[in-house]
């Protein structure tokens, strides 16, 4: 691969979209104390854009010139980056625009990618203050490589890209359910986590998936001409979106080589696509930017709160698979379908909330482009 990786240009000219209502409420603060003064060193000048409501930031991307932009960076947590791939992925010409590298700087009460990014460039695991130093230094250095989305639709014909995860169940009602207490920060999560640990419910559905096979190969396998092609895109007209070729309409059965999990009953579905989850938990160890893979878990119903609460304990390690756990499944997959019995529950996209309704997704390997270590 040829082109999977680059270097920005110096000078540097990027466009900080910065959520001054992330995390804690500091983003901007600490945007100028520790962030630009580095920027400044690296001759990468920054021109600050501040959201002043939610889809701001996508409107922005979707709507407006960005040629003049080396770097499109993010200073929030993962909502606002996930506002700004799907905006990007609005645009006519987003097959070009998404050769621009985007990076995260960790401003948020969730930074997942931040986290995972920090992981992935083998430095220690650190949070706060010292994580955005640490993400800052890789954007002065400048490297960006690719990184794949996942596109996920909904039965009710939505289509989203993701670069993080879905989820139901447990872990999506704390990440929602903690939003009231986003001015503890990172802290929240820990919070919720024993919040609903205490309430601790089972959610009903079926979970299918194609399972990553031997070959670790991104392109897709080849397409039966006589299925019909799912959201219905047709071709491959100019600017429109990469088609969905491993998943069939969510209205007919999964493909027959596909997996269905017999277990009905379940604590939590998740398929995460990037090592961590939140600063500390580091759920997909040895998931990368591009490694064309959803690493799927789930949990099946059944599970003590103890032994929950020690997986979830062993997660901020990366230790959790290690304790052989019954209830905890791990299997890398291409694409996974999910129809829950009933519309209850809560399902996130990359930490945003979403409708309880069938969902399913695939991997699209190497779709956009990231500061990375
Ligand atoms: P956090 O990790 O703290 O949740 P996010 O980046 O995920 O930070 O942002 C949370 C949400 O805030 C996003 O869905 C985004 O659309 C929204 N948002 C962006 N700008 C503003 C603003 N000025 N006021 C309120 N919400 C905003
Ligand atoms: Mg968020």
């Amino acid at each position: 691969d040829g082109d999977s990786y680059g270097v920005l240009p110096r000078p540097c000219r990027a466009l900080v979209l910065l959520n001054p209502q992330s995390g804690s409420g500091r983003a901007l603060d600490d945007f100028q104390a520790v962030v630009q003064p580095m920027l400044a060193e690296a001759e990468i000048a920054t021109t600050i854009f501040i959201t002043e409501r939610p889809h701001h930031a996508h409107e922005k991307v979707r709507d407006e010139d960005l040629s003049q932009w080396d770097t499109l960076v993010v200073m929030s947590g993962d909502g606002l980056l996930y506002e700004v791939v799907n905006g990007l992925m609005e645009r006519p010409d987003w097959k070009d625009t998404m050769k621009k590298p985007l990076c995260i700087l960790p401003g948020g009460s969730g930074n997942a990618l931040a986290a995972s990014i920090n992981y992935y460039a083998g430095y220690d695991h650190v949070a706060k203050k010292k994580l955005l130093t640490n993400c800052t230094f890789i954007l002065c250095k400048g490297l960006h490589t690719q990184m794949d989305l996942v596109s996920l639709s909904t039965a009710s014909g939505k289509r989203f890209f993701s670069f993080l995860g879905f989820g139901w169940g447990f872990i999506s009602d704390v990440d929602i359910d903690s939003e009231k207490y986003r001015w503890l920060g990172s802290a929240r999560f820990t919070l919720g986590t024993l919040q609903c640990l205490a309430k601790l419910r089972v959610y009903q559905g079926r979970l299918s998936y194609l399972p990553a096979g031997p070959e670790q190969g991104t392109s897709p396998a080849p397409r039966d001409p006589s299925t019909p092609v799912p959201n219905g895109q047709a071709g491959h007209a100019p600017g429109s979106l990469p088609t969905d070729s491993l998943l069939a309409p969510l209205g007919q059965p999964v493909p027959a080589h596909w997996t269905v999990v017999p277990e009905e009953e379940f604590v939590l579905v998740y398929a995460i696509y990037q090592s961590h989850l939140g600063t500390n938990l580091l759920m997909a160890p040895a998931a990368r930017l591009h490694d064309g893979c959803i690493h799927l878990f789930y949990m099946k119903a059944g599970i003590s709160r103890v032994a929950l609460l020690k997986l979830f304990l062993a997660m901020s390690r990366g230790t959790h698979l290690d304790l052989n756990c019954p209830h905890l499944c791990y299997v890398p997959v291409r694409a996974f379908r999910l129809e829950p019995r009933v519309a209850a529950g809560i399902m996130t996209v990359d930490g945003e909330a979403l409708a309880c309704e069938p969902v399913q997704g695939q991997i699209h390997g190497r779709l956009c482009r990231v500061v990375s270590g």
